[in-house]
């Protein structure tokens, strides 16, 4: 059930890891944080430690405490009352519980949706699973040089094409990883109708729900009429409490870090600081004059690697030759200038590499100074 040709290949994850590249290389790779989580939410894990409750066995659905703090955190976003017993699941991870998505609900040779580009872990999990992808391309503007990541669309007659009668779920990603797009109220309506009209699911992967930039508003697809009994959405107290390596049962900081984030306006604090690390990329991309997309969501910024050249026998290793030209340019530019980066035709079947390879995928969820130390460096790229 692996995937064909990429079966033995090492995944982008592996292969643009620090402990292959140079010591120095500034990490805008893999998306995870160079600062800690906030202190209340440390010092929350810590006291946690110490006690015993939090020391032992787990309730199997994920801590009261926890759940309790959950229904209270999204009953007002998602306008119904939640029940801690049967709509909350807490899971060690958000691709656990995506993971989890699939095995409930797929059956062999069920066919799951997913709009390319894709995060590359939904393509094990649902073909482990039995299920079979199937992509619908979203399609860049790639004419104007100033794109920004609600220029990806959604061609909704292809997507209704995609559809079979094995067709059994969706999944939706917003804001969208790698592209940043925040999927727009009009687009999931309409992927709610096609959903209702051919009896699907929808799997909604909204990790990077708390982090929207130029006054966007996420839109929860669960929330439009006649979703809630069709849609599982995933969230990710990693990415919102800058924890992305808390996994295994969260002892009681996310509980502290739900119950406490309103009252602390951690969010819009939290936004305005991404915001700032965004513009920091965008201000480099504009001076060294490269296409890039303006990303609305998420903290990934998508570089148009076409006018990026190297010397043709640059020592490219076993692990990126014969794959995009992408892996070929974030490999290069990572041990040649010193910043590393994500290529994007992972995020793509083997067909449709041609697409992805255009672009690098770039993450911002680093300290301003890391980051114009980043910016200094690829001025070099010129
Ligand atoms: N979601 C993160 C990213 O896209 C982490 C990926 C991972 O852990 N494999 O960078």
């Amino acid at each position: 059930r692996l995937r064909e040709g990429r079966a033995l290949a090492q995944d982008v994850w592996s292969i643009f890891n620090a402990a292959n590249l140079p010591h120095d290389c500034i990490n805008l790779g893999q998306g995870y944080m160079n600062f800690a989580p906030p202190e209340w939410i440390q010092e929350a894990a810590n006291e946690a430690l110490g006690t015993v409750s939090a020391s032992h066995y787990s309730h199997p659905r994920g801590r009261p405490r926890l759940r309790e703090a959950l229904k209270k955190y999204y009953e007002p976003m998602i306008g119904r009352t939640l029940n801690t017993e049967k709509e909350i699941l807490v899971t060690s991870g958000a691709n656990e519980g995506q993971y989890s998505v699939f095995v409930a609900f797929l059956e062999e040779g069920d066919e799951v949706i997913m709009f390319e580009p894709f995060f590359d872990q939904y393509l094990p999990s649902v073909t482990f699973n039995g299920g079979k992808p199937v992509y619908v391309p979203l399609h860049p503007d790639t004419t104007s040089h100033k794109t920004t990541s609600n220029d990806w669309v959604v061609d909704f007659e292809e997507l209704r094409r995609a559809i079979t009668s094995r067709t059994k779920m969706i999944i939706v990603n917003t804001p969208h990883n790698p592209v940043g797009k925040v999927f727009t109220q009009t687009e999931l309506e309409k992927i709610a109708a096609l959903a209702e009209e051919f009896n699907l699911l929808i799997m909604s992967d909204e990790v990077y729900d708390t982090l929207t930039f130029d006054d966007k508003e996420h839109v929860r697809i669960a929330t439009l009429p006649g979703m809630w009994d069709r849609t599982v959405t995933v969230g990710s107290a990693g990415k919102m409490f800058n924890a992305t390596g808390y996994r295994v049962g969260w002892l009681e900081a996310a509980a502290a870090g739900l119950e406490q984030i309103v009252e602390r306006k951690f969010l819009e604090k939290q936004r305005r600081e991404y915001s700032e690390r965004r513009q920091v990329l965008i201000d480099c991309f504009d001076s060294l004059g490269l296409k890039y997309t303006r990303p609305e969501g998420s903290y990934f910024i998508l570089l148009d690697i076409g006018a990026i050249t190297w010397p043709e026998d640059y020592p490219f290793p076993e692990s990126v030759k014969g794959r995009g030209r992408d892996f070929l340019a974030c490999w290069y530019i990572a041990t040649e200038f010193g910043v590393s980066s994500i290529p994007v035709s992972e995020f793509y079947c083997e067909e449709h590499v041609s697409i992805g390879e255009r672009y690098a995928r770039f993450a911002f969820c680093k300290d301003v100074e890391t980051l114009r130390q980043a910016a200094c460096r690829l001025q070099n790229l010129r």
